[in-house]
């Protein structure tokens, strides 16, 4: 067996098998050997009955007492039994296993090993396998793997599949220079894969582990040096500086923060530099990042060229398109607009534009990319919440210019050393401060019997001309869908406040159109409370909105409550944030705490990095797919320094030749070549 043999090499696969494998993106024998386990079952001694925990798996030795007691449900069978030791009785139950009642006998001693459950507030002990003294001491000590499954596939099916696969398989080609692994202590390769998947014990998983965390980061540096070195190249828009721009710029009606006026900076000197630029801009949130790309926009059209801003959400793209239009239409610059939720129509005249050079800057959603939009001179593409977009949509919007210069923004404020790893290929500028007119936010964070003081702040703040966000709680919970629950919230609302106070909902699950409406409504001041969901998270900008009370704020991450936060503060006048956490627990109000003790974005970030690990602070947000499948750049800081280093050293004709010698290695640095940003 080779590592590229299809799985149904594998004694024990068959077809059926094969197509489960097939849905797990396992084709090869190397798939599933680089299938890691997600977790392991710690296989430990036995331990007093009086000793089990709920939620574990655990094995007890006992003996039974009482006849089993069989009972037929429609469902199932149910056999229930009580286990006896010197510290106490636990009840034991097994579903749909008729044949054991047979052989259980009162009176014998039995090794158990289940899970640990509760029912009607007693411990028991679920769906246990009965061991041998023999069997059982064989695998104390042992971590056994469990494994991302699918429908159709066990995780027995899994394990006994890699096992045929670990002894049959011939060369697993190591693929690490031997001084690095000298140098770092690294074990090779075909032992790591063995061990991640079934290690003696936890010393072995962890240098396992080492191993395989230390390839995906070295990997990943190495794929982010190849990118940066095919982008480094002379630009075809190289612009010049205009006076236009500042004429523009004495006409806001603020000035700039220093902070802006320098980020503005850097990125003329990359446009006029002779380079492509490739630059990310991270400014938390309110921190005038809008500005700062119109600026660009403006001198990218003063030289005679296009430039497109493509943002996440429709209701985003039309109100940068209204304030792009307001404040560059009075120096002729036509911008236009192109989503998805456009008629065919007027999709079909915003394409010409575009080709004809008429529009000098479109702003648009994802229908941008399609196929047939083409421009006459694209020379600068901007992203908006740049972690939004998932790496191909940004390529591909590139695509449609001549190496056009690349500007990505983003208001989710990552640590300097992880903004290094994920966007290691782009120069990164940082936006700190705020406008100097703005006001700290002021928090609290309370528990939902300050709802009727909350009400009566809002009351208060709406006679004062102000407006109010209300983030209702979210859907799964309680069963209701999106709709419903803005909906029922926003009724309630509408009975408290009465006639006087205008309330209306946005949600997720409203065509674009309406979302618009209603953003617009609210925009211009129409309405008093908007009651939403987290979809207005990104980007919204209603300067007069004062207050934001969000339900449930326990079960947000602290990054996203910032973000969602910070749709207040955005103008002159003093902002509040009600943080309501609907359960109660120390834990919560702890971490509930971090955000109103700081406004900082990126202190919050790194809090929130620290709780709850990089897996859920990129999570499903970035693209679904996780960019590494064992390392979290934040625990395995320390590899990844080292795994950096390395990187540096190595040189391209090792990469060529490690390219060209070892499929593998070729195949895993395009996956993160892929993975790499923009
Ligand atoms: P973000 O960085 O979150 O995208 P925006 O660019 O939307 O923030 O800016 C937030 C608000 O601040 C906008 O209403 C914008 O007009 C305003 N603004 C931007 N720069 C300044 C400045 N230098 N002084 C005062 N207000 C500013
Ligand atoms: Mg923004």
């Amino acid at each position: 067996m080779k590592y590229s043999d299809s799985v149904r090499k594998i004694k024990g696969v068959g077809e059926k098998a094969e197509q489960n494998f097939h849905k797990l993106g396992i084709w090869e024998i190397g798939d599933l050997l680089e299938h890691y386990p997600r977790d392991y079952d710690e296989f430990h001694d036995v331990v007093p009955v009086s000793e089990l925990e709920e939620g574990k798996q655990m094995a007890v030795e006992g003996v039974l007492r009482g006849k089993p007691v069989v009972k037929n449900t429609p469902r199932m069978k149910i056999i229930r039994a009580c286990l006896e030791d010197g510290s106490g009785a636990v009840q034991v139950t097994w579903f749909n296993m008729p044949f054991l009642a047979g052989q259980l006998h009162m009176g014998t001693r039995y090794l158990l090993r289940g899970k640990v459950g509760r029912v009607n507030g007693n411990i028991v002990l679920e769906q246990p396998k009965l061991y041998s003294r023999n069997e059982f001491y064989k695998n104390v000590g042992k971590m056994l793997p469990i494994y991302p499954l699918t429908a159709g596939l066990t995780n027995n099916q899994v394990a006994k599949a890699v096992q045929s696969a670990l002894a049959g398989c011939e060369g697993i080609t190591e693929f690490l220079p031997a001084e690095i692994r000298k140098r770092h202590g690294l074990i090779g390769f075909h032992k790591a894969v063995q061990d991640i998947h079934f290690p003696k014990n936890r010393v072995e998983f962890l240098k396992a582990r080492k191993r395989l965390v230390f390839d995906e980061l070295f990997l990943y540096q190495v794929a982010l040096k190849a990118i940066r070195s095919r982008r480094d190249c002379a630009s075809p828009h190289v612009m010049e500086e205009r006076k236009e721009v500042e004429v523009f710029r004495e006409s806001l009606p603020f000035s700039l923060t220093e902070a802006q006026d320098y980020v503005f900076q850097e990125i003329v000197q990359d446009m006029t530099g002779g380079r492509v630029m490739n630059r990310l801009v991270q400014g938390d949130v309110g921190s005038g990042k809008t500005i700062v790309a119109v600026m660009a926009l403006y001198l990218a059209v003063c030289n005679g060229s296009q430039g497109a801003f493509m943002v996440p959400t429709e209701v985003l793209a039309a109100q940068h398109h209204a304030s792009l239009q307001k404040m560059l239409g009075q120096f002729g610059v036509r911008v236009g607009l192109l989503t998805g939720s456009l008629t065919a129509k007027q999709k079909r005249e915003g394409k010409e534009m575009l080709v004809s050079g008429e529009w000098d800057i479109v702003v648009g959603t994802h229908a941008v990319l399609q196929d047939n939009v083409a421009f006459r001179d694209l020379a600068l593409v901007i992203t908006d919440e740049q972690h939004r977009f998932g790496v191909r949509q940004r390529e591909m919007l590139s695509e449609k210019g001549e190496e056009p210069h690349i500007l990505a923004m983003s208001a989710t404020p990552i640590p300097r050393t992880l903004a290094l790893v994920l966007y290691g290929d782009m120069d990164l500028s940082v936006i700190r401060e705020r406008p100097a007119d703005r006001l700290p936010i002021k928090n609290c964070v309370v528990g939902t019997d300050f709802r009727p003081r909350a009400y009566k702040f809002m009351r208060e703040q709406i006679a004062l001309g102000h407006q109010v966000y209300v983030i209702c709680p979210m859907v799964e919970e309680n069963g209701e869908s999106e709709l419903e629950s803005v909906s029922i919230y926003a009724e309630k609302l509408r009975g408290i406040f009465q006639d006087s106070v205008v309330v209306d909902g946005l949600h997720g699950k409203m065509k674009p159109q309406e979302k618009n409406d209603r953003m617009e409504r609210f925009g211009s001041g129409e309405i008093d409370i908007l009651v939403s969901t987290t979809v207005v998270e990104v980007g919204i900008d209603v300067p007069n909105a004062t207050v934001i009370m969000i339900e449930n704020a326990e079960r947000f991450g602290l990054a996203q409550l910032h973000q969602l936060r910070g749709r207040v503060g955005r103008g002159p006048d003093q902002s509040y944030c009600i943080l309501m956490y609907g359960t109660d627990s120390k834990e919560s109000r702890e971490r509930l705490s971090i955000l109103s003790d700081t406004n900082d974005g990126f202190r919050i970030a790194r809090e929130d990095l620290k709780l709850r690990g990089q897996g859920d602070f990129f999570g499903v947000r970035q693209s679904g797919d996780k960019l590494f499948q064992l390392a979290d750049i934040y625990e395995d800081a320390k590899i990844l320094t080292i795994a950096n280093e390395e990187a540096g050293h190595f040189c391209f004709e090792e990469v060529h030749s490690f390219y060209r010698k070892n499929k593998r290695f070729a195949e895993r640095l395009e996956h993160y070549m892929g993975k790499v940003s923009l």
